[in-house]
């Protein structure tokens, strides 16, 4: 089963993933593409921040009701078949849903894309009771073959190219090694639409609960998610109780927001509202089960910059902006939650001490904050969370800026308090910048520094020389 690196030692992990340059080169070609798409369509809609202020006002509002909206989620999913279960932390959801698998006797459940199920490590536990789960998103389906945990929160396999899926699949499927994109396609549909027919049970998760209608909704593009739902004869959905939305018409204002976040879409191709059980004769599942999982959900919900964190609807844009995670990808996080949302909930979720360097793996570049559609302030969450690991843990390196850094932090202060010497030192280093580009190759610390780094070129006049110019024309 595909493990997670170890979270301790996030600055090992990120070294090792600069050395792997076609890894690096992958993953910045996909986010660029993933994220021009989300500002081409974002062109498209003026109203963009009204959006986001009325997305953020309605998550605001349900994270400081979320007991009275779960209780009425509950009341209403009942009252329409469905069972809801309740999990406090990851082993019990656990239990819960490798008890439910099992229970008839089966032996493979389909599962469409879930990351609070990965957060949970429920393949293992349905492993455990003999119960393979199968992966049916292609992206994370190609992960689970290659024995890798996903590498982002929405496109799993975003730092694979086409050759080395082909290379994956001629060996653990016996393709040929140069398929095109269609038959590698074709060859996994082949694959699991015979997992779907065995499948006893379908696994989820859900991006928002409606509570007044007690219903789920699942957006996906690939129609696996349908069939995981309406093919096998009990579903089980996990889902983390930050989900929830107090009515259908809050809906509209997410289904315009996500889509065009996270992959660049007006809409993502199947949107699925599940509704109770079916009737008898209908099409879809025999018996419905909704685990609401808290796993240290309800300690974020205490001050009021940690709540924001909960306002996350997973759409991912904000990893495809960051310059760190462009850099070191999904893995060096430890987490399933990797990028920007990772670095702040991974350290709420896990032991702070064991995440403790994922709120120093930021630039605090602001990018993030720029294009969440919920309007996260995540600078202001990394930044309380570096506060909680200096107060609590005074031996993390990540902490403590080494010494080299210090003093160059030191010198960028002393420049920048004179304008006259920050003028001086903008002249000065637009002379030395070819110098520093050939040594900056070659000279440790320097080289190693420089790994992963793009140095941005100072413009040729800067702002000053042409504003005074301008005048005197
Ligand atoms: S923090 Fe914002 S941008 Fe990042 S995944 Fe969550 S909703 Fe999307």
């Amino acid at each position: 089963m595909a493990e997670h690196l170890p979270m301790e030692r996030f600055a090992q992990n990120a070294a090792a993933a600069l050395r792997n340059t076609t890894q690096r080169n992958a993953l910045r070609a996909a986010a660029d593409v993933f994220d021009g798409r989300r500002k081409n369509v974002l062109e498209t809609a003026p109203e963009w921040q009204q959006w986001r202020q009325h997305a953020r006002a309605v998550k605001n509002h349900v994270l400081a009701h979320l007991d009275h909206y779960l209780a009425e989620f509950e009341r209403n999913a009942t009252a329409r078949g469905a069972v809801v279960h309740w999990a406090q932390d990851a082993d019990v959801a656990n239990a819960i849903v490798a008890d439910l698998a099992a229970g008839h006797g089966n032996t493979v459940a389909v599962k469409s894309k879930s990351m609070t199920t990965e957060e949970i490590h429920l393949n293992a536990a349905l492993a455990d009771v003999g119960v393979e789960a199968v992966e049916t998103d292609l992206g994370e389906w190609i992960q689970q073959l290659a024995d890798e945990v996903p590498f982002h929160i929405v496109v799993p396999a975003i730092h694979k190219n086409r050759r080395q899926v082909a290379e994956l699949f001629a060996e653990k499927l016996g393709t040929s090694s140069d398929a095109d994109a269609e038959a590698l396609t074709r060859a996994a549909r082949d694959r699991l639409r015979d997992r779907f027919a065995r499948a006893g049970v379908g696994i989820s998760g859900a991006n928002f609960l409606v509570a007044e209608t007690g219903s789920i909704l699942i957006l996906e593009n690939e129609g696996n998610a349908r069939l995981t739902t309406s093919v096998p004869r009990m579903h089980i959905a996990v889902v983390g109780i930050e989900k929830v939305l107090p009515r259908l018409a809050d809906l509209d204002v997410f289904l315009r927001l996500l889509p065009r976040s996270g992959t660049g879409q007006q809409l993502t191709t199947y949107q699925s509202i599940l509704t109770g059980k079916t009737p008898v004769g209908g099409e879809g599942p025999e018996e419905l089960h909704i685990v609401l999982l808290d796993n240290g959900r309800s300690r974020m919900l205490k001050e009021e910059v940690t709540r924001q964190s909960l306002a996350c609807i997973r759409c991912g844009a904000c990893l495809n902006v960051c310059p760190v995670y462009q850099q070191v990808g999904g893995h060096a996080y430890g987490s399933v939650y990797p990028g920007p949302i990772g670095a702040v909930i991974t350290p709420q979720l896990a032991p702070l001490e064991r995440a403790a360097e994922l709120p120093f793996a930021s630039s605090l570049c602001g990018a993030c904050r720029d294009v969440c559609p919920v309007a996260i302030d995540i600078p202001q969450l990394l930044l309380h969370l570096r506060q909680q690991v200096r107060e609590g843990d005074d031996t993390t390196r990540a902490a403590k800026p080494q010494l080299l850094e210090r003093l160059a932090l030191r010198a960028a202060l002393w420049l920048l308090r004179s304008p006259r010497r920050y003028r001086s030192a903008t002249r000065f280093w637009r002379w030395a910048e070819p110098w520093f580009g050939w040594l900056a190759h070659r000279l440790p610390p320097l080289s190693r520094w420089r790994q992963g780094r793009t140095v941005p070129r100072l413009a040729r006049r800067d702002f000053i020389s042409l504003w005074q110019e301008r005048r005197r024309r």
